[in-house]
């Protein structure tokens, strides 16, 4: 039995950008010939593929070009990453990772973004792809919603712990729905009393000043859920 730490990207290693929905519109832009401009409410926490049929939804466009879009969104963010991108590595998460690793815990991802943003992400905020674990991570966007996505990672690994890291309610509320454990971390934009209402094991203001209860939290989360197999 293995122990997968699941990152979220966005708002928890690394930190979102005013701009970061630019690349959506111009996606789809591309596709229809129409630039959105009826703004999603409250996209945070939604996987791509749920974002960018929000988007396509409220704008009027035709839902059924989403899989172009997200063709597109994936040439766009090539191109991006070519031309030098970058973006800034959340405090503290660097050491956290290495921390995790070292306990012999395996750190992936379940995000909402698809695994070339995703790998274009990481690279921008200076993280080496390949301190994740990428058979054992999990990518939304195809999901219609994020409940689908945990859903997807708890089957996967349904002989594993798994815990989940992520930054707003949504991703707690989807990780209460698969029944993974929670740690939120407040350096997306919700606050550390925002996310003290979820479910979360720990609430860090961030993976420097929180590392110790996270890493604490995660042991007694391993630890419960080898007493309960113990039981059975
Ligand atoms: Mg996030």
């Amino acid at each position: 039995m293995s122990t997968y730490i699941l990152w979220d990207i966005d708002g928890t290693l690394i930190y979102n950008t005013p701009t970061a929905g630019a690349l959506y519109l111009e996606a789809i832009e591309h596709v229809t010939g129409t630039r959105p401009t009826v703004p999603v409410p409250d996209p945070h926490g939604m996987t791509e593929g749920q974002l960018l049929a929000a988007i396509l939804e409220v704008n009027e466009l035709d839902a059924g070009r989403l899989g172009d879009v997200l063709y597109q969104l994936d040439e766009l963010s090539r191109e991006q990453h070519e031309r030098g991108w970058a973006r800034d590595a959340c405090l503290g998460a660097a050491d956290a990772i290495a921390a995790i690793a070292s306990r012999g815990w395996t750190n992936a991802l379940l995000t909402g973004n698809g695994p070339n943003r995703a790998r274009y992400k990481l690279l921008a905020a200076g993280y080496d792809p390949e301190d994740f674990d990428w058979e054992h991570s999990y990518f939304g966007h195809q999901s219609p919603t994020r409940h689908h996505l945990t859903a997807g990672a708890r089957s996967a690994l349904s002989d594993h712990d798994a815990v989940i890291i992520g930054d707003t309610p949504n991703d707690g509320l989807a990780a209460d729905s698969a029944g993974i454990p929670f740690i939120a971390v407040a350096t997306g934009i919700y606050s550390a009393d925002q996310l003290r209402a979820t479910s979360a094991l720990v609430v860090a203001d961030d993976l420097s000043s929180g590392l110790g209860s996270i890493l604490e939290a995660i042991s007694a989360s391993i630890n419960d859920s080898t007493e309960e197999s113990g039981n059975l």
